[in-house]
C-alpha cells in the first residue's frame, strides 16, 4: 500500500465501487430497480428509517446503485457528501429553492447556462427572491455587489458556449467575507480538470448528463459540498420528488470509470482544434480559455489542470455560413447536448440561446454564426480533416 492518495484516474475506476453494495460475487456494481426495501424485524426497520442504521427504506430517499454514483462523484471533488438528482437543472433548482427564502438576494453571473438563466429571471423573482446578474468577466463588480448583501453567490465556469473563466477563489473570498454561500456549477470543467470546494466553494454541481456519463444516454444532476449542506438539499429532494434512477446511475458509474481517459484527449484535441481554428481564414473568432489568447487564460491556468473539451468559433459569413458549413461535417452530432464520446456542434441561436432575442444574445457575446464545439475521442486529425472539408464549402 502507497500512502499517497490516489489521482483521479484510479479514483474515477474505483471509487465508490465498495465491495459490501456488489451482489454476491459480481465485480459491478448491480442495478437494484427495487424501489422498496422490506424489513422483518420492526426495530431495525425503526433504526434505519430513522438514520440511526445504515440501509434503504425506498428509492425516492436512497437507492444502492444510486449511492455508488454519488460516492464516485463525491470522492473526485474531495467533498464530504454528495446527493444526486434527475438531472442537472433538478439539482440547480433544488439547491437554489432549498438555499434562498423570500426575500433574499442571490448574485451570479449573466453567461450562466440557459436553463439556470431562466431561473433567475422568471422563477426565482416570482418568489419574492432578488436576482443580481453581473457582467461575468468583472470581478470587481461581482465583490461589489456582494458586498452589498446575499446569501448566495452563484458562478458557473467555464460558461456555456462563450467559455468565459470566472476567479473563483478570488469570488469565493468575497463572499465568504459578506456571510454568502458560493455554489459553482463545474459541468464543462469536470473534477479532472477542476475542484471548486478546493478553491473556497461551498457546494459543486454538475449536469451529469455531460462528461460525467459522456455517452449522451443518461440523465443526471448531482451537488457536493459538507454533510450539513447536502443533506439540507438531500431533504428537499426526498420530498421535492427528482431523484436518480438506479439505470441512469448504473449508466453515469460505468461513463465515469473512462472519465479522466476520456477528458485527457479532450483536453489535448480541443487545444489543438481551437489553435487549428485561429489560424483559418474563414474563422473569425475562437473561444477556448487553454489559448494564450482568452482574456481569462491567467486565472484559467491558475485554478484548471486542463482546459477542457468545449470551444466554440464563429465561421465568417454568420448564421447563412453555419447553414452551410455544419451539414458538412462528417464527424459530428448536430445536437443540443456536449461532453459526449462523440463529437458535438450546435450553434447557441438554436441551442443553449434559443429562447433569446437577437439583443441578449449580442449582448452575451454571442455572434449568429457561432458554433459551439463539443470535442470528442475521435482522432484529432481525423477532427481537423472533417473541420477543413466543411470550411472549405463556404469557399
Ligand atoms: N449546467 C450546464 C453548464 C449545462 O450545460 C447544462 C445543460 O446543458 C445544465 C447545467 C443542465 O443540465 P441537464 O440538461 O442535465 O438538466
Amino acid at each position: 500500500m502507497t500512502s499517497k492518495s490516489p489521482a483521479s484516474a484510479t479514483l474515477a475506476v474505483w471509487a465508490g465501487e465498495d465491495r459490501s453494495r456488489r451482489y454476491q460475487q459480481a465485480t459491478q456494481i448491480p442495478v437494484v430497480r427495487s424501489i422498496s426495501f422490506g424489513y422483518d424485524d420492526l426495530a431495525m426497520w425503526h433504526d434505519v428509517a430513522l438514520g440511526r442504521q445504515p440501509g434503504h427504506i425506498y428509492s425516492r430517499n436512497t437507492n444502492p446503485t444510486v449511492e455508488a454514483f454519488e460516492d464516485k462523484i463525491r470522492i473526485l471533488e474531495g467533498a464530504e457528501a454528495a446527493t444526486s438528482f434527475t438531472s442537472g437543472m433538478a439539482a440547480i433548482s433544488a439547491t437554489l429553492f432549498t438555499l434562498l427564502k423570500p426575500g433574499q438576494r442571490i448574485v451570479s453571473i449573466r453567461d450562466t447556462y440557459g436553463g439556470t438563466n431562466k431561473l433567475f429571471t422568471e422563477f426565482l423573482p416570482s418568489f419574492g427572491i432578488d436576482v443580481c446578474l453581473c457582467d461575468t468577466t468583472d470581478a470587481a463588480a461581482i465583490e461589489a455587489q456582494v458586498a452589498a448583501g446575499c446569501q448566495v453567490l452563484y458562478l458557473e465556469s467555464p460558461t456555456n458556449p462563450t467559455v468565459k473563466v470566472v476567479d473563483i477563489e478570488r469570488l469565493a473570498r468575497a463572499a465568504h467575507a459578506a456571510g454568502a454561500l458560493v455554489v459553482v456549477d463545474n459541468t464543462l470543467a469536470t473534477p479532472i480538470n477542476q475542484n471548486p470546494l478546493r478553491l473556497g466553494a461551498d457546494l459543486v454541481i454538475h449536469s451529469a448528463s455531460k462528461f460525467l456519463g459522456g455517452h449522451a444516454d443518461a440523465l443526471g444532476g448531482v451537488a457536493c459540498g459538507s454533510r450539513a449542506l447536502i443533506h439540507q438539499l438531500y431533504h428537499f429532494r426526498e420530498i421535492n420528488g427528482a431523484a436518480l434512477s438506479a439505470e441512469d446511475a448504473y449508466s453515469l458509474l460505468r461513463g465515469m470509470k473512462t472519465l479522466a481517459l476520456r477528458i485527457e484527449r479532450q483536453n489535448e484535441s480541443a487545444l489543438r482544434i481551437a489553435k487549428w481554428l485561429q489560424q483559418h481564414p474563414l474563422v473569425d473568432q475562437v473561444n477556448y480559455p487553454g489559448l494564450e489568447s482568452h482574456p481569462d487564460h491567467d486565472i484559467a491556468r491558475r485554478q484548471m489542470r486542463g482546459f477542457g473539451g468545449v470551444l466554440s468559433f464563429s465561421v465568417v459569413g454568420g448564421l447563412e455560413a453555419i447553414r452551410v458549413f455544419l451539414p458538412k461535417l462528417q464527424y459530428a452530432n448536430r445536437a443540443a447536448n456536449l461532453g459526449s464520446v462523440e463529437t458535438v456542434v450546435g450553434p447557441p441561436v438554436v441551442t443553449s440561446h434559443v429562447e433569446c432575442t437577437d439583443a441578449e444574445r449580442a449582448a452575451a457575446g454571442i455572434p449568429e454564426g457561432l458554433v459551439r464545439y463539443s470535442t470528442g475521442i475521435e482522432d484529432v486529425q481525423d477532427l481537423i480533416a472533417d473541420l477543413e472539408q466543411a470550411l472549405q464549402a463556404l469557399r
